[in-house]
């Protein structure tokens, strides 16, 4: 439907009203110079025309922004002012920049609807999806229903009547000026009639006609009444089509929208010719004929030369008859390529939009992947993490593990080896350092003595002062002792407060006289220490391996023998072993 070219039109130049008090004030800023040419461009091209120079002659003092602004009015002007071609690419320009949304939201607005105006289908449909894609986040409502209206009649146009009636009824849903509530009834009404989905005596007319009767839209309200009438010639019903017509068909000659004349003429002539009236069916086709002849094929030329040929054929007028049949044949040709084009273009967005969900599918489904490798990657890097964590803690048990049983190994030799009180060699460790030592001597033909001596009268230790003080003598005794004695002797606590000293490569006099110091050192211990007071000694009897040869337990047993010689001789002495 090309009348709805007009429309669109109309809207976009005059969606911007300037109310009085916006009016051009010198004083303005650039943003408000800008804001009022917006304003002005519809309703004073003049006043517009003269202001975008002004503000053309410093704009490269502006901001981006009102740079972007500036450019718009332009495309604008370029787009009304005769030169579409020129606005459509600063069109273009300014949705492909980094304008702000709602000035490229606008920018493509226009790209639509001059697409639409030159038939450019194709590229109209991808701007209008490129619109619907951006519509829900536009907050401007003003803007917000011209976008609904301009999709609602792009859909008309592109004859995509189904998608023209659910934008017209969501614009007539959100409409809240006059003159949108007019033109949504009237994009619906275009829908309906050509979905042969409404009845002539439907109210939707009325109530159409009445709306923008009262919003002062003529045009809508007179396209509206040309949808009922052809309503009326389709259902055989002239006479109420030409009642609808006639009354406003000057009135529609005046408006100087020649498509618009055009079918108005081409419905007066289908109305004329169910009358049989030729003269009157003539007049009007030769006028749709005449009008619409810088306008190119519509559906009413096609409709007027097939009611020439048939008044031709039917007055015998052959040759004539066959000129108008060419010419009918020509435009309905012309005319139903224009229809398959829309087709086309639409099939093609539409196989387009189903590509572009496949692609997004199948992009979407290799996100999934990616995500799924990515979280496996994850997994993995979180178990290697794991198990290094697992390794970590299992060395560290291990090593702790080792050390603590070195300890025990070390606790266990400690008690296995040494006497618990004094710290020297307890008896069974002291047999085989001893055993090892005279074979040693024996083999290297060494010296060897032995030094056996018991505490005196220990027993009236304890009994006096207790047995832990006993147990500090006991301890005191060892230090002492062992303080004296050489890398190689080997100190031992045989039992009791009996010790030993085994001297590998120790001659007699040494050994006496290492006897000797013990004995007073002993004796000089200081028991005030252990918190009472009292004296210490101890009986000491000697033996060597020349005395008594390698067996230990011979040593031994003659060391005793001398210690108790000492014991005998009044104790706290040293006694050699005499064979
Ligand atoms: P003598 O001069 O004749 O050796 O008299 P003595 O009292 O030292 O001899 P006796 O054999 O009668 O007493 C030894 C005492 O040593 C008996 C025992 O209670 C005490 N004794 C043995 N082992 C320990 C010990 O580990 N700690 C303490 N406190 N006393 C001990
Ligand atoms: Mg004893
Ligand atoms: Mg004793």
């Amino acid at each position: 439907m090309k009348n709805s070219v007009f429309i669109l039109m109309l809207l976009l130049s005059t969606n911007f009203s300037l109310s009085a008090e916006d009016r051009l004030k010198p004083s303005l800023n650039i943003d408000q110079q800008l804001q009022a040419a917006d304003k002005l461009r519809s309703s004073e091209p003049a006043k517009f025309a003269d202001l975008l120079n002004k503000l053309q002659e410093n704009a490269d003092t502006y901001t981006p922004e009102q740079r972007d602004y500036l450019e718009y009015l332009i495309a604008y002007s370029f787009t009304f002012q005769g030169n579409p071609n020129e606005g459509l690419s600063k069109f273009k320009r300014l949705v492909n920049s980094s304008a702000n949304k709602l000035l490229k939201f606008r920018a493509n607005l226009s790209i639509i609807n001059i697409l639409g105006n030159s038939q450019n289908w194709n590229e109209g449909l991808s701007y209008l999806s490129m619109l619907l894609e951006a519509l829900p986040a536009v907050e401007d409502e003003k803007v917000y229903q011209l976008a609904l209206a301009v999709s609602a009649i792009f859909y008309n146009q592109l004859g995509q009547y189904k998608l023209g009636l659910t934008y017209g009824q969501r614009l007539s849903d959100r409409a809240t000026t006059p003159r949108n509530i007019c033109i949504s009834k009237g994009f619906i009404l275009e829908a309906k009639l050509k979905l042969n989905i409404l009845d002539k005596d439907s109210i939707e007319f009325t109530k159409g006609i009445d709306a923008c009767e009262q919003a002062n839209e003529t045009l809508m309200s007179n396209f509206i009444r040309s949808y009922l009438a052809r309503l009326h010639i389709n259902n055989g019903k002239p006479d109420q089509a030409l009642a609808i017509l006639l009354p406003k068909r000057q009135e529609i000659e005046k408006t100087n929208y020649a498509r618009f004349t055009v079918d108005i003429y081409a419905a007066l002539a289908r109305a004329y010719h169910l009358k049989n009236d030729a003269e009157q069916t003539r007049y009007y086709a030769l006028n749709t004929i005449n009008k619409a002849e810088k306008l190119g094929t519509s559906e009413s030329v096609v409709q007027a030369y097939y009611l020439l040929y048939h008044l031709a054929n039917k007055n015998n007028e052959y040759k004539l008859a066959l000129d108008y049949h060419v010419k009918y044949t020509k435009a309905n040709k012309t005319y139903l390529d224009s229809i398959q084009a829309k087709h086309l273009a639409y099939q093609l967005a539409e196989h387009q939009a189903i590509e572009q969900e496949t692609k997004i599918q199948l992009l979407d489904e290799q996100n999934k992947l990616l995500r799924v490798e990515q979280d496996l990657a994850q997994a993995e890097a979180e178990n290697n993490k794991l198990f290094i964590s697992l390794l970590i803690a299992l060395s560290t048990l291990l090593i702790f593990w080792a050390y603590k049983s070195r300890l025990t190994q070390k606790r266990l030799r400690q008690m296995a080896e040494y006497d618990a009180l004094t710290g020297i060699y307890n008896r069974g460790h002291f047999t085989q350092l001893a055993l090892s030592s005279l074979e040693y001597c024996q083999s290297s033909n060494l010296p060897l003595s032995c030094i056996l001596f018991d505490l005196d009268k220990f027993k009236n230790i304890n009994d006096s002062y207790g047995h832990t003080c006993g147990d500090w003598v006991l301890k005191k005794t060892a230090d002492v002792c062992r303080n004296i004695g050489r890398k190689n002797d080997i100190f031992v606590r045989l039992g009791g407060e009996e010790f030993c000293i085994f001297l590998p490569g120790c001659d007699l006099p040494t050994a006496k006289e290492f006897a000797e110091l013990c004995r007073r050192e002993i004796a000089a211990i200081d028991c005030t220490e252990s918190g009472a007071n009292f004296n210490v000694t101890a009986s000491f009897g000697i033996t060597t391996a020349q005395l008594s040869g390698f067996d230990l337990d011979k040593i031994i047993a003659d060391a005793d023998q001398a210690m108790y010689l000492s014991k005998n001789n009044g104790r706290n002495q040293v006694s050699l072993f005499t064979p």
